[in-house]
């Protein structure tokens, strides 16, 4: 709203790589939390766990405070032992890799499918083959619903030892089937830049009830009861510690945000599928441009991230942003940080050929529910321009 003698805001001038949607019924959900006199975990992160549950089809939800710690305590409630060697992605994100490191665990790297951008069976087995896992993180790259028993057969691994980092999962499916659904581990995300933001926060979707236990109590310390529970009438001051646990929960605050959010989240997503089919439509046949191959068959896509293939790909990411077009990458490898390198050597991290490749190539372009048409046509008609250049 305009303030009287205040002139309109300049035409924005940049197309952002994301900006974070927020349902109309955040603002309410918020100010009733903090009126109600409660505003760590509580009813409305209980209440919430039940609605992300109904919205997947899930057995069991444990909200907690980011899909990186929710990791974490996936693995710990493994109860592997130390030094296990993890097989996960290099193309991810670093969070995915130290939960692994700050869990005891070993990392060992898997390559992608230069087509499908995620490791396939193959890929899963070569690195099996290198080091014998006990656990294997798989990942959704970009919202690609992957293959969790095919890969969990290929690395060798029983489906109770394979954790999913589904960050990039809500609203995708394979088979019918939701990302969560029928996991044992499905890790989610409800960062600022994800499919369903609630600012920071995160989630563990299990089909197994001691599994679902043990998270909603290491989310905490270990507490065996949390202190809304301890408050309630009848509750005691009485806990124990039986297994140590991080500080991982949720808040009632965001909550109340997610449990707002998940209402909006089917029209996001509808939204989401229109601007990829435009995206398609209207990039196909550039010069350069690679568009990932995506086996779609059976497949509902989540659609989190539109990326491409480009060549000369840090110049055209200079060239689209003097053109007010902002855009992102996913991921740098793990094998190319410093601190990853160092810990899990060299020779582990020259054992990813083609993500070293892709990793040259990848470009995200701006896709969110508030991506206007007209925004979206000024970055195909800016990497137009860009790549036509270049022949
Ligand atoms: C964002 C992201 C994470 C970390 O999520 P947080 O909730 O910020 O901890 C983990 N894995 C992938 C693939 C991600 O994109």
């Amino acid at each position: 709203m305009g303030q009287a003698g205040q002139t309109a805001p300049p035409e924005q001038s940049t197309v952002p790589f994301t900006v974070p949607s927020f349902a109309g019924e955040v603002s309410d959900a918020v100010v009733k939390v903090l009126d109600s006199g409660w505003v760590t975990t509580g009813p409305q992160t209980a209440a919430f766990e039940q609605d992300f549950a109904d919205y997947l089809g899930a057995a069991h939800v444990v909200a907690v405070a980011s899909c990186t710690t929710a990791l974490e305590l996936c693995l710990r409630a493994m109860d592997l032992p130390p030094g296990s060697a993890v097989l996960t992605p290099s193309l991810t994100f670093c969070g995915a890799i130290n939960a692994i490191l700050h869990a005891g665990h070993h990392p060992v790297l898997v390559d992608v499918d230069a087509g499908t951008l995620v490791p396939g069976p193959a890929e899963v087995a070569a690195a099996a083959a290198r080091r014998a896992p006990a656990a294997m993180v798989v990942q959704n790259q970009g919202g690609y619903p992957v293959d969790v028993a095919a890969l969990a057969e290929a690395a060798g691994l029983d489906r109770t030892r394979v954790i999913e980092d589904a960050a990039h999962g809500p609203g995708a499916a394979r088979d019918g089937t939701p990302v969560g659904a029928s996991s044992y581990a499905a890790c989610f995300s409800f960062y600022a830049t994800k499919n369903m933001p609630i600012g920071e926060g995160g989630a563990v979707a299990t089909s197994d009830q001691e599994f679902a236990d043990r998270i909603r109590a290491t989310r905490l310390h270990g507490m065996s009861k949390d202190s809304w529970r301890r408050y309630l009438p009848g509750g005691s001051w009485r806990y124990d510690v039986k297994n140590l646990g991080l500080k991982a929960n949720m808040t009632d605050i965001q909550a109340s945000i997610g449990r707002a959010q998940l209402t909006a989240l089917p029209e996001w997503q509808r939204r989401r599928a229109e601007l990829v089919a435009r995206y398609d439509e209207a990039l196909s046949g550039l010069p350069g441009l690679v568009l990932p191959q995506r086996d779609l068959d059976g497949v509902q896509h989540a659609w989190h991230l539109y990326q491409v293939l480009v060549p000369d790909r840090d110049a055209i990411i200079a060239e689209l942003e003097a053109a007010g077009v902002s855009t992102s990458v996913h991921f740098i490898p793990a094998s190319h940080m410093t601190a990853y390198r160092e810990i899990l050597g060299e020779e582990e991290c020259g054992a990813v050929p083609v993500t070293d490749r892709v990793a040259e190539e990848l470009l995200s372009l701006p896709l969110y529910p508030g991506l206007s048409s007209d925004g979206q046509d000024r970055v195909v008609s800016a990497l137009a321009g860009a790549l036509r250049a270049r022949g």
